[in-house]
């Protein structure tokens, strides 16, 4: 089943809902990080939590991306998407398998921290830039990105997002909701959400047990109004082209350097692992390039 996320409404337009189911995107995130559990429930939490954010964007110019550091083991988490539902990330540590002894759940906020910020960046393309910044929560991902929501884009929310990692380290299953409340939204409207996510089961269960995305919506609002619904996947759009035009802003001196010693040069996309080779010729090209404009 492919990975799906649903834009939803209540009958009086005063709740938002967004669901998305994305086990298949973070099981390709496992895969490609060598994942171990619950980095991969860190990450893959990020990542469902991203591809809302990047399916929110205006149009398909913008790119959302989310940082992560909470001071803990895992490090820096990094993730990304855009309109069309790619999404993509990393973590600084990609392995760490850490559990709470009281629920044998598997310790994201532990490894995470809770003495860092969550930074979103929006890039609307034309070098527009929207960023806010909160402080962490509890390092458990839903929390803090309901309060990054709340704080930051005004919009009083509640998310829910989990992941499910299988005994083989596979990902059973995983998903994300977030519920906003609009600007005239009633007292009486903010109790039904606050009743309805008190009720939720883990949406990782939910999605475990075959629901999808728009059954996600259906659970907590039966009589949501379902607006669109746009496929989620795993992307990077790295290339060699791009990592030239990176390379291309070194210092002369580094890009002689990486010829005359090293002969070449390898460089790897910290989002996906693909590694790209330079050799003597594509650095002198870049080095001709940079002579031509001056630099
Ligand atoms: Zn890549």
């Amino acid at each position: 089943m492919k990975d799906k996320l649903v834009r939803a409404i209540t009958p009086n337009q005063h709740v938002r809902i967004l669901a998305c189911t994305t086990t298949q995107l973070v099981e390709k995130a496992r895969v490609q990080h060598d994942l171990w559990p619950t980095s991969a429930a860190a990450l893959g939490r990020v990542l469902s939590v991203t591809a809302i954010l990047g399916s929110m964007l205006k149009s398909e110019k913008e790119k959302v991306t989310v940082q992560i550091n909470g001071g803990g083991a895992i490090g820096t988490i990094m993730a990304d998407a855009n309109h069309k539902g790619e999404v993509r990330g990393f973590v600084g540590d990609p392995h760490q398998y850490l559990k709470y002894n009281d629920s044998n759940k598997l310790a994201v906020g532990l490894v995470v921290g809770n003495q860092g910020y969550l930074k979103v960046i929006k890039d609307m393309g034309l070098k527009d830039q929207f960023a806010g910044q909160v402080e962490l929560v509890s390092g458990e991902i839903g929390d803090d990105f309901a309060y990054y929501f709340t704080v930051s884009e005004q919009t009083p929310s509640a998310v829910s997002v989990g992941v499910l990692v299988d005994t083989d380290y596979s990902i059973k299953s995983a998903g994300a909701m977030i519920i906003q409340i609009m600007p005239d939204a009633l007292e009486e409207d903010i109790i039904a959400c606050e009743e309805a996510i008190k009720n939720l089961k883990p949406i990782s269960e939910l999605v475990a047990e075959g629901n999808t995305a728009e059954d996600l919506v259906h659970i907590v609002f039966p009589d949501a109004e379902i607006l669109g619904e746009s496929e989620l996947a795993w992307h990077c759009d790295c290339s060699k082209d791009r990592f030239k035009a990176a390379l291309t802003t070194l210092d002369r001196k580094d890009l002689e350097e990486m010829l005359e010693v090293d002969h070449g040069c390898e460089v790897k996309c910290q989002y996906c692992n693909s590694t790209y080779n330079f050799d003597e010729h594509d650095l002198q090209v870049i080095l001709e390039f940079k002579a031509a404009c001056g630099r």
